[in-house]
């Protein structure tokens, strides 16, 4: 498991990796996938080194939501269809058996036109 140190998401929030943001608040960090799965995929992260939902607790519940609420907004900017015809995926892969290789915690938010490379 990554320590922040060495972490490459960390990175990317401090903008010490390149990444095509998205979005950035106090908070928040939200950049484009490097390998895209769908028309639009990107991936929203808190700035704070969480290691993934397994971490996840009652003090982070306000960090979460705003995540959470975030993703319609930046989807619909990034040119998701609007719901309900249109809309998008959230994915947040949690531990190896979870499908997560980056263990700095981040949603992936992904869609428009299928068909997908991916889900
Ligand atoms: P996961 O499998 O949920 O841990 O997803 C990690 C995601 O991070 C993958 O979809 C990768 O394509 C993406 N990724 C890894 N490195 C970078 C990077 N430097 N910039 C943008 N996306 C990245
Ligand atoms: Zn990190």
């Amino acid at each position: 498991m990554s320590h922040p140190e060495h972490c490459i998401f960390c990175k990317i929030a401090a903008g010490a990796i390149p990444s095509r943001k998205v979005h950035e608040d106090d908070e928040l960090f939200a950049f484009h996938d490097i390998h895209p799965w769908a028309p639009v995929h990107f991936m929203i992260i808190p700035k704070m080194h969480i290691p993934s939902m397994a971490q996840a607790g009652p003090e982070h519940a306000a960090l979460l939501g705003r995540m959470l609420v975030l993703a319609p907004r930046l989807a619909l900017e990034q040119g998701c269809a609007a719901y309900p015809e249109g809309g998008f995926r959230i994915v947040l892969n949690t531990g190896a058996a979870g499908g997560q290789e980056v263990h700095h915690l981040h949603m992936h938010v992904m869609g428009g036109p299928r068909p997908w490379l991916k889900g």
